[in-house]
C-alpha cells in the first residue's frame, strides 16, 4: 500500500525534475518541440464527438487527453460536434454530450462548434477541388465504386467518370446541391490514385445525396460530407494545432493531409494518432450501448452498468477518480486492455478520505438485546471517517431492538465464522459486546429473530479490555432506522463466459443488477439527497440515485465495493 501511495503522488508534480521530463508521452513532447521550433505558436486542441449516443468512459480520456494539453500548454480546448451524418444524430445526445463534458472539468468556455455551421464552407472547399481538377462527380454505384477500388493486394481502376471536365462537375455537383439527383445516384469523389497502397486514398467519396433532415440545417441540405474530408476541413477553420485522434484513424492520415493541403489552408493542423481505451468486462463502444438500451437489457444510457459518463456520474463516481485512472493508463501508440479493477481502485482511493461512513444493513434481521431496557435509547459517539479526523464525530442511536444483516448470523457455522451465532459473541461496531442466547424461526425454518445479551462494560470508547472478539458486525437501532432501497451491480458482461451469446445478443450476466429493497441506515443519513456518498462499513461506497429516490423512499446505488485483490503495477 505505501507503494501505491508513493506512485500516485508523483503524479501530480509540478517541478520540473529530471524524472518529469523522462515521463513526457510521445504527445507533449511533439508539442513541446513544435513550440520550441516556432511551428506552433498557441497550442489549439479539440474534442469532435458525433452526437449519435452518449460519451463513455473512453471518450474521458479523449477529452481529458485533449483539453489537459490546451491546459498544460497554455492552449485552447473547442468542444465541437462533428455534426456531418445526420442519420443518427439528435439533440438529446448534444444536449447529453455538453453536460458530460462540463462535469469532467474540460471548460471550453465559449469554445462551442458545430461542424454543421461550416457546411457552406466545405462546400465552397470541394468547388475549389473540383476547379483544380482534383474532384469529380461519378455516377457509379456503391457497389460498383467498391469494385473498382480494387483490394490489398490489386489496384483499383478508373472510374469512366473520372475524366470529365472542370465544367461538367461544377455543373453536376451545384445540381447535386439543389436536389436535382436522387439519393445515392452520384457522389462526389476525389481525385487521387486509384493504384495507391492505401485504400483511403484511392479516389475515396466526399460527398453524397442523402435527403435526411438535421438537427440543426433541417432540410436546408441535400449533400453531405463524408468523415475524411469534413473532419480536416473543421479543424483548419478552427484552428486546430494538434488533431489528437484513436489509432484507427493512422491509415487515413494521408488523406486528412491531402484535403488540407489541396484546399490550401495554412498553417494546416496535424494529426496525431493514439490507443484507445479498453477496459475489461466492459462494454464501450456507441454503437454496443445503443443496442443495449434499445433492447431493454438496460434501464437507459444512465444505467448505472454501464460506462458511459452519465452512468458513472449517476452511479456516484466522481471526475477525479476519472482523471486519476487516466494518469494511471497513460497515453500511448499500443493498443490494450486495461483491468476494470485498476478504475475501481482509483474510485476507491478517490473517496477514501473525502466521504462519511455510516452503518447500514441491506437484508435486515431483528436483534433483540434482552437484558438492555425496553423504551431505552442511548446515544453513542463514532468517527465518521477514522481515516479522516476533520470529517468530526457523530451520535448513533443504540436501543434493545436492533437489525443485524442475515448473513451475519449462522445457526450453525462453518469453521473460522466469526460472526453470529449461538453462544458466541461479537462486537457491535461502535457499540457493546454482545452474545447470542436465543433465536426464533418461523413455520418453516426461517430465522426471524435473534437474542442476545449486552455487556454495558464493553461499550466502544470506554478503554474496556478485559477480553477480546474476533468478529466486528455492523447494525442500526430499529425505532430510528431510516428505510432505503439498496442497489448493488457487477459486471454487465464476463469476458471468461463470453461478451456474446451464439445469436450475437449480449450474454449477460444474471447478476447483474440485485436490489436489496428493504434495507436499514442508520438515522444519520436521514437527511441524505441526490449525489450524496458514503461508505457503508464493511459494505462498499454508496451515492443517492437521483433519479429513483422519492420523498419517502432513498435509493443508494453501490458506487463500489471495499474489497480489491487490484495491486498497483510496478512501473
Ligand atoms: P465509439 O467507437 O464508441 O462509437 P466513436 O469513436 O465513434 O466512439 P466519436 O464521437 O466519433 O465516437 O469520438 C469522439 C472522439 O473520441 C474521437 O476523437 C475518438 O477517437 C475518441 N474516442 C472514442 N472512443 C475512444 C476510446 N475508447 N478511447 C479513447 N478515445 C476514444
Ligand atoms: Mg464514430
Amino acid at each position: 500500500m505505501d507503494n501505491n501511495d508513493v506512485k500516485l503522488s508523483n503524479i501530480d508534480t509540478d517541478n520540473n525534475t529530471e524524472q518529469e521530463v523522462e515521463s513526457r508521452h510521445f504527445i507533449e513532447r511533439i508539442i513541446e518541440d513544435d513550440l520550441a521550433s516556432g511551428k506552433t505558436k498557441k497550442v489549439i486542441t479539440r474534442f469532435p464527438p458525433e452526437p449519435n449516443g452518449y460519451l463513455h468512459i473512453g471518450h474521458a480520456k479523449s477529452i481529458i487527453l485533449n483539453y489537459g494539453m490546451a491546459l498544460k500548454y497554455n492552449g485552447q480546448f473547442n468542444l465541437r460536434f462533428d455534426d456531418t451524418n445526420p442519420s443518427a444524430e439528435k439533440v438529446e445526445y448534444v444536449e447529453s454530450i455538453i453536460e458530460d463534458v462540463k462535469w469532467l472539468g474540460a471548460d471550453f468556455e465559449d469554445r462551442l462548434f458545430f461542424a454543421s455551421d461550416y457546411f457552406e464552407e466545405m462546400y465552397q472547399a470541394a468547388i475549389k477541388l473540383i476547379k483544380k481538377g482534383k474532384a469529380y462527380v461519378c455516377d457509379l454505384s456503391a457497389e460498383e465504386i467498391r469494385e473498382y477500388r480494387g483490394t490489398l493486394k490489386e489496384p483499383g481502376k478508373n472510374s469512366p467518370y473520372r475524366d470529365r471536365s472542370v465544367e461538367e462537375n461544377l455543373r453536376l455537383f451545384e445540381a447535386m446541391r439543389n436536389g436535382e439527383f436522387e439519393d445515392g445516384s452520384k457522389v462526389l469523389r476525389a481525385k487521387i490514385d486509384m493504384s495507391s497502397p492505401n485504400m483511403n486514398m484511392r479516389d475515396p467519396v466526399i460527398y453524397r445525396i442523402a435527403r435526411m433532415s438535421h438537427h440543426r440545417t433541417g432540410d436546408d441540405w441535400c449533400i453531405y460530407p463524408m468523415y475524411d474530408f469534413a473532419h480536416p476541413i473543421e479543424d483548419a477553420i478552427e484552428g486546430i494545432t494538434h488533431s489528437l485522434c484513436t489509432l484507427e484513424f493512422e491509415d487515413h492520415r494521408p488523406l486528412y493531409d491531402w484535403v488540407v493541403n489541396e484546399v490550401g489552408y495554412e498553417n494546416p493542423p496535424q494529426q496525431i494518432e493514439f490507443a484507445k481505451l479498453y477496459l475489461t468486462n466492459v462494454i464501450t463502444g456507441k454503437r454496443y450501448i445503443r443496442k443495449l438500451v434499445e433492447d431493454g437489457i438496460v434501464d437507459g444510457w444512465d444505467d448505472p452498468r454501464l460506462v458511459t459518463i452519465s452512468a458513472l456520474r449517476r452511479r456516484g463516481v466522481t471526475p477525479s477518480a476519472i482523471k486519476m485512472f487516466m494518469e494511471l493508463v497513460g497515453i500511448s501508440k499500443v493498443d490494450s486492455s486495461v483491468d476494470y479493477a485498476m478504475f475501481e481502485y482509483c474510485i476507491r482511493e478517490d473517496l477514501k478520505l473525502s466521504e462519511p461512513r455510516i452503518m447500514a444493513v441491506l437484508d435486515p434481521i431483528k436483534l433483540v438485546i434482552t437484558n438492555y431496557p425496553e423504551g431505552q435509547i442511548e446515544y453513542l459517539e463514532a468517527p465518521n471517517n477514522p481515516e479522516n479526523p476533520d470529517l468530526g464525530t457523530r451520535k448513533i442511536p443504540f436501543g434493545r431492538e436492533l437489525y443485524i444483516d442475515r448473513e451475519d448470523f449462522m445457526i450453525e457455522p462453518p469453521k473460522k465464522y466469526f460472526r453470529l451465532y449461538p453462544g458466541n459473541e461479537v462486537r457491535l461496531m461502535n457499540a457493546y459486546f454482545v452474545t447470542c442466547t436465543n433465536y426464533i424461526t418461523d413455520e418453516d425454518g426461517n430465522v426471524i429473530e435473534i437474542h442476545a445479551t449486552y455487556d454495558p462494560e464493553t461499550k466502544s470508547g470506554s478503554g474496556f479490555t478485559g477480553r477480546k472478539v474476533k468478529g466486528t458486525i455492523q447494525w442500526v437501532e430499529a425505532s430510528t432506522a431510516v428505510n432505503a432501497e439498496v442497489r448493488l451491480f457487477d459486471n454487465l458482461v464476463d469476458e471468461e463466459k463470453g461478451v456474446y451469446n451464439e445469436d450475437g445478443s449480449v450474454n449477460v450476466n444474471p447478476n447483474s443488477l440485485v436490489v436489496h429493497d428493504n434495507a436499514y441506515l442508520e438515522v444519520n443519513a436521514a437527511n441524505a439527497k441526490p449525489f450524496d456518498r458514503f461508505q457503508f462499513l464493511r459494505q462498499g461506497y454508496f451515492c443517492v440515485d437521483y433519479k429513483d429516490t422519492r420523498e419517502d423512499k432513498l435509493v443508494f446505488n453501490r458506487i463500489v465495493s471495499l474489497k480489491s485483490s487490484y495491486k498497483l503495477p510496478k512501473k
